[in-house]
């Protein structure tokens, strides 16, 4: 097990399944292009040795499936019943729910018990400005289909002023009806918003003033979370649960546990770091090769992390999931 000074280990393993996304959400993809595949990607049957050769010599147990958007990669299938194979203590998945209603009953069937589904806005026409493709009520069906099926769910939403700061109090009451768990995740200089942070700073909404947003219609008290949690959990008396993803008030770099691998074969151990390392020829190599190579990587991606702050980074999201 490859552990740092401040005892971080590498547990979780995001790993992106493709680049190609059916929406541009202005904050994630500044061209606007959706759709577009990285070059190069890995095929399903490598990405799931992959994660096998991660979990052998990271001592990864929890692995999150995410884009780009998943659900529109045609690998999709082959990577969940490959990874369902290898004795992960979790598997979920991150979409932006377009696709869910079609996709469910795979998901359902590889083992998948948990989503978590980014949703911006309740507002069709703020959906469609915001996602720059797809539809709310296709999204909404899923996630009602979803229910139906028991999975657990939770939504991610990026609160960003001038956009969709009064949806706040909608999303939160959305959640709460359908038992789902709201995540506001404060928005991150990622990607170009690491070059333009008046842009960053003008959308930016911060974990004070959402609370205090949120404290004028309920009480709310701090409920436990896992020790290397990214959120921070709240408790609303008597209602449900919601969390603040704080990278920028609070961060979390000093339990982080997570590695990323892009779909492309780069291994990134922090995301505020420019730092990555290719691991696609290792994936070709036998077994008894591939792990000590991996392992010293692990090591140079595991130094990557940050002390304690989250500064952001020039990696783009839809690259390497969130
Ligand atoms: N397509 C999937 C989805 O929509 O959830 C997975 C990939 S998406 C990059 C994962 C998450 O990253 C989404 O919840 C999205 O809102 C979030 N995200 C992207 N760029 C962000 C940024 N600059 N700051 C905060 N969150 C961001």
């Amino acid at each position: 097990m490859i552990v740092d000074r401040q005892g971080r280990r590498f547990r979780n393993l995001r790993l992106s399944l493709t680049a190609a996304c059916n929406y541009a959400c202005g904050y994630c993809v500044p061209d606007g292009k959706r759709l577009v595949a990285a070059q190069d990607e890995l095929s399903a049957d490598v990405l799931v040795r992959a994660v096998s050769y991660l979990i052998e010599s990271a001592g990864i147990e929890r692995l999150r499936i995410t884009g780009g958007e998943p659900l529109v990669s045609p690998k999709l299938e082959g990577l969940l019943r490959g990874v369902s194979q290898l004795g992960l203590e979790d598997i979920s998945l991150t979409s932006n729910g377009q696709l869910l209603a079609r996709k469910l009953p795979l998901l359902v069937e590889c083992g998948i018990r948990r989503l978590n589904i980014s949703l911006d806005t309740l507002d069709p026409q703020r959906f469609r400005e915001i996602a720059r493709g797809g539809d709310l009520a296709s999204v909404l069906e899923g996630l009602r289909l979803a229910r139906e099926a028991g999975l657990k769910i939770k939504i991610n939403m990026v609160p960003l002023r001038g956009q969709n700061l009064d949806q706040v109090m909608p999303m939160l009451d959305y959640c709460i009806d359908n038992g789902f768990e709201l995540r506001f995740i404060e928005l991150m200089r990622m990607g170009h918003l690491s070059h333009d942070y008046a842009g960053f700073k003008r959308q930016f909404v911060g974990l004070d003033e959402l609370l205090e947003q949120i404290s004028q219609h309920y009480q709310y008290t701090q409920a436990e979370a896992a020790v290397d949690a990214t959120a921070i959990r709240y408790q609303i008396v008597g209602r449900g649960f919601f969390g603040v993803i704080a990278n920028e008030s609070v961060p979390f770099c000093r339990t982080c546990s997570r590695l990323r691998l892009s779909s492309t074969g780069w291994l990134h151990g922090c995301l505020s770091s420019t730092q990555r390392h290719f691991i696609g020829d290792l994936l070709n190599e036998p077994r008894h090769i591939a792990l000590p190579a991996l392992q010293r990587m692990l090591v140079r991606a595991l130094a990557d992390k940050q002390d304690m702050s989250f500064a952001g980074g020039t990696t783009v999201m839809k690259i390497i999931g969130g």
